[in-house]
């Protein structure tokens, strides 16, 4: 059955990195069908709201989707109902992609772009499995109320549930035993929450565990458990010691965020969020849409064409496809390629040249 791959460019520097991106996917898939449709503030300006109702079930019957980035100043007054990001929450929910992946890859040529030492993070390849739609932004109650005394008082509810902490724990642990890389420090997967002094965490490391002792050990992937503080200390100590690490939705978007760091710049950083097997996974760039330099032909496509990448291999099963991007970006950096972020001056079709010829 032939593969769809929807394509949401969306807002400011969004079509620019996704019309690289569309060059190497036909390159690398040419019989992947590609189709386009409207998000964010794009889809607001055409269709008064920032995600249609039709975008939405296009995207639950594609295969995959590429989003470039949404948002910008033109649509901050507009009414948070209707502004750009609520349209890439819309997609979230929509697509129930409760599992978000994020690689820390360190190419070898921009080792020195880190703020950490060439040899702490030369050949990094590490992976955050981050719980996506559950835990401490979503748990209810929450809010900001007012006290008696004229002081107010703000709470959220940090929660977590057995059903929601084995989804992520399963995808994880699928990951690790696809990745191989058992013989790190703390290979294969390495939980984390905070269960010496919040009881969600506690039952996050007793639910992980329980779970690998019932029906994941025999796949071979070493489990490790460490409180998230301590791997926010290793990640800047030993980061190669890590191989996939679990989280739940608040310490996996920090740690997510510290170890993209370690890699250089955001004009390099991909992203995966996934639901079940056999539903279409959601793909986007970290970065934002950039208005600073949109339309002026300086973003760095790699993110967006690294997200392709993830795609290729989570949601089309294409690994041999997405092993060839990722040396083919490795070898144009190696050549030198470079856009402004990563301290270079090639404009983004040039980027996207570079790399192309590569594939
Ligand atoms: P941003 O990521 O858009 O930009 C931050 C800085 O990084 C800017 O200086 C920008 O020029 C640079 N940059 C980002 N991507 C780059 C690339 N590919 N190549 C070269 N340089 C790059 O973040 P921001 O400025 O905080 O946000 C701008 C808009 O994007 C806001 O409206 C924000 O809400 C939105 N946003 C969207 C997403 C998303 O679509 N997932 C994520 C973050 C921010």
């Amino acid at each position: 059955m032939s593969q769809t791959l929807l394509l949401l460019p969306g807002d400011g520097i969004g079509p620019e990195v996704i019309e690289q991106t569309v060059r190497v996917a036909e390159k690398v898939a040419p019989d992947l069908n590609l189709e386009y449709g409207a998000v964010g503030g794009a889809s607001y300006d055409e269709y008064g709201t920032p995600l249609t109702e039709d975008t939405l079930n296009r995207a639950k019957a594609s295969s995959a989707v590429l989003m470039g980035a949404v948002g910008g100043p033109k649509w901050d007054g507009v009414e948070r109902q209707h502004r750009p990001e609520a349209g890439l929450l819309g997609l979230r929910k929509g697509l129930d992609t409760y599992a978000n992946l994020r690689p820390a890859l360190c190419f070898s040529a921009l080792a020195d772009a880190s703020a950490l030492k060439r040899e702490l993070v030369e050949g990094l390849d590490i992976l955050i499995v981050r719980e996506l739609v559950g835990g401490v932004y979503f748990g209810q109650p929450k809010g900001i109320e007012a006290l008696p005394d004229g002081t107010r008082r703000g709470f959220d509810n940090a929660e977590y549930s057995t059903p929601e902490i084995h989804r992520i724990t399963r995808v994880a642990f699928d990951i690790a035993k696809g990745r191989g890389n058992f013989g790190r420090k703390w290979g294969g997967v390495c939980s984390v929450e905070k269960s010496n002094v919040m009881d969600s965490g506690l039952l996050w490391k007793q639910e992980v565990q329980a779970l690998y002792d019932a029906e994941l050990k025999d796949m071979g992937v070493p489990l490790h458990h460490m409180l998230a503080d301590a791997c926010a200390m290793q990640l800047v100590r030993e980061p190669k010691g890590f191989d996939v690490i679990l989280a739940d939705n608040l310490f996996g978007d920090i740690l997510s965020d510290e170890a993209s760091m370690l890699t250089g710049s955001i004009g390099m950083l991909p992203s995966a969020s996934l639901s079940d097997a056999g539903k279409p996974g959601l793909y986007e760039p970290v970065h934002g849409s950039a208005p600073d330099i949109a339309g002026q032909g300086k973003a760095n496509p790699s993110a967006a064409i690294l997200s392709f990448e993830m795609a290729l291999r989570w949601s089309l099963n294409r690994s041999d496809a997405a092993d060839e991007i990722t040396r083919a970006v490795g070898q144009a950096l190696e050549k030198g390629a470079r856009t402004g972020d990563i301290g270079g001056s090639l404009s983004t079709s040039q980027m996207g040249d570079a790399i192309l010829a590569e594939l």
